[in-house]
């Protein structure tokens, strides 16, 4: 089966048709400056990246090119649309409404409407792109697989906030948490590679990337994560602030004449990594660069994240009453030993050691504790469209 995955954004949208039998990427890219201009990249499996500049007024124009693209005569990774079995979306909001993804109807189509107000930014986007592949692709079923679906089974103590309750009830103001997708694969990924018992095990996912959220996982489910009602809940990230004492917002809106836009703006875009560091960089390896060079801006944010990953994984050792797994992954998690390094420096009370040179291996599943440690740690690359793919086609089949 042929799966196309699209992970459509306000102006831009990624896609990979999956084979789901062998699961390779028949083909990939991204479409970016929709509504502005348009660049097209696509990748067909084994032949260089292709790119091109065509007007993309709107996601339509954009989903039409990847289509083309897929099927073009040269370098397409298939002949018709018609070898297209199935596609999966993805969408970041689906309140409580989802707990698990979806075969998209036109009641589904309303009750993600519905959450659009929780991600203002993202689920009209999501939405645009189902819609445009229903209208060009009529007949081929689509799948909604929700970033936070995973996080639904979170227990009230562990989402709820200590606001007034009505908040709740009203406005279902609570935690939702992100990244669902990942942690889901991850933690199953986990559980199976290092032979832990599904049904009696405690993983903890640090997806470490530009947006970072950790997650704690039970027997498979989670119960509890970082990010909260948006995703700017949690760890500092490459731009967000994560975590702050809300009074911050009046102290320094008064001062910096900020209205709640603008406060909202600061903590969004301007805060996290770069905003700590002075404006050095969002990017990890920017700051480790200028850290080495002796930029003590850059050595605070760094230091700020490994400290707050260890206080994170610290607490939900407690929440869970103990942890079998620490597993990291995403672009940091999966590509910055330092980091990794730091952060299980303070793992010593869980009897874990770090392996020096696993920990320096890259792009593969891997044990990076000393095979004595008491808990295991792992690096285990994310593949959220793979997910994605596995969803649909669990779905449709
Ligand atoms: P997103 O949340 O946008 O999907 P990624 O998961 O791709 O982001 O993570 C991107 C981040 O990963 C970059 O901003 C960078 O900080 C970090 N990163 C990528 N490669 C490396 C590397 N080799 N060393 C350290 N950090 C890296």
């Amino acid at each position: 089966m042929n799966v196309l995955v699209i992970n459509c954004g306000s102006s831009s949208l990624k896609y990979q048709l999956i084979d789901s039998e062998s699961e390779a990427v028949l083909a990939k890219g991204l479409c970016e400056r929709i509504g502005i201009d348009g660049r097209l990249v696509y990748q067909k499996a084994g032949l260089d990246k292709e790119i091109t500049d065509a007007p993309m007024p709107s996601h339509k124009e954009a989903i039409q090119l990847v289509l083309d693209a897929l099927t073009n005569d040269k370098t397409g990774a298939i002949k018709s649309l018609k070898e297209v079995d199935a596609i999966g979306h993805r969408v970041v909001h689906g309140g409580e409404k989802f707990a698990s993804s979806a075969v998209i109807t036109d009641d589904m189509i309303k009750a993600i409407e519905e959450c659009n107000e929780l991600a203002p930014l993202h689920n009209p986007a999501n939405l645009i792109g189902i819609r445009v592949c229903q209208e060009l692709m009529p007949g081929v079923p689509n799948v909604a697989v929700f970033d936070t679906a995973f996080h639904q089974t979170m227990p009230p103590k562990a989402y709820l906030y200590g606001l007034p309750v009505e908040y709740y009830n009203k406005y279902k103001v609570r935690r939702y948490g992100f990244h669902g997708t990942s942690h889901s694969f991850v933690s199953k990924r986990a559980i199976e590679f290092l032979g832990l018992d599904k049904d009696n095990s405690k993983v903890i996912v640090c997806h470490l990337g530009n947006g970072s959220s950790i997650s704690a996982v039970v027997n498979g489910k989670c119960v509890d994560t970082t990010m909260g009602l948006t995703p700017l809940e949690g760890l500092i990230m490459g731009t967000r602030s994560g975590n702050i004492d809300p009074a911050i917002m009046e102290y320094v809106g008064k001062k910096e004449n900020l209205d709640l836009a603008g406060i909202m703006n600061v903590l969004n875009k301007k805060s996290g990594l770069l905003g700590l560091s002075g404006g050095v960089s969002s990017d990890m390896r920017d700051l480790e660069a200028a850290a080495e060079g002796g930029n003590q801006n850059a050595r605070n944010a760094l230091d700020v994240l490994a400290y707050q990953v260890t206080k994170f994984v610290g607490g939900y050792v407690a929440a869970m009453n103990g942890v079998d797994a620490i597993v990291f992954t995403a672009g940091i998690g999966e590509n910055d030993g330092n980091l990794r390094k730091a952060v299980v420096a303070n793992l010593g009370y869980l009897g874990i050691c770090l392996d020096e040179d696993a920990n320096k291996k890259r792009g593969e599943d891997i044990v990076i504790s000393t095979p004595d440690s008491k808990v295991k740690v792992a690096v285990i690359p994310t593949n959220e469209e793979l997910a994605i793919c596995r969803d649909t086609v669990a779905l449709v089949k």
